[in-house]
């Protein structure tokens, strides 16, 4: 992807969501909040990518390797100076599950072909419930695949219904 600049009237003229930036029919929007590598990009509507991160990473950067020396300093950089910034940004519920959903969609991208609204919902609840064991039980939980039906549902109706929360065993 070339990178592209923008003016700050666009930025400023963007919508600050994603979903507002769907309803609005923008290709571009612009949430204020850094990536997680500290970047502050407008975002593509399509994708969600930190540009930054796509032009360092991305398969087809356009960036000579020392460019990218110099962009990953600045990011160590900026981690270092703001070590709590994960911390406070995934204290939202709301923010926490975006990050989840984001990596979760990467994580199965070859398994979720079919999967509904309704299915990512169900999977929200799955994730609003792992928060809530963590907080009480202090112990790390996760969200994982099984084959296997829940007890006294021997019939699942979604495909996100294979999923479940269960604890890792390590303290939160
Ligand atoms: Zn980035």
């Amino acid at each position: 992807m070339k990178k592209r600049t923008f003016t700050y009237e666009e930025i400023k003229a963007m919508p600050a969501t994603r979903q507002e930036a769907r309803d609005a029919n923008s290709d571009w929007y612009y949430t204020g909040v850094p990536c997680k590598n500290g970047h502050l990009t407008p975002r593509p509507t399509r994708t969600c990518h930190c540009l930054d991160c796509v032009a360092l990473y991305g398969t087809n950067s356009n960036l000579s390797e020392s460019a990218r020396a110099h962009q990953r300093t600045l990011m160590r950089k900026w981690r270092r100076e703001h070590p709590d910034y994960h911390l406070r940004y995934n204290a939202s519920p709301e923010n926490a599950w975006r990050v989840y959903l984001a990596n979760f969609k990467w994580r199965n991208k070859d398994r979720l072909d079919h999967w509904t609204e309704k299915d990512f919902a169900y999977l929200k609840e799955l994730h609003t419930e792992m928060q809530r064991l963590v907080k009480e039980t202090g112990i790390k939980h996760r969200i994982a695949y099984s084959e296997k039906a829940k007890p006294g549902q021997p019939q699942v109706t979604l495909y996100s219904e294979k999923y479940r929360v269960i604890p890792t065993g390590s303290r939160a």
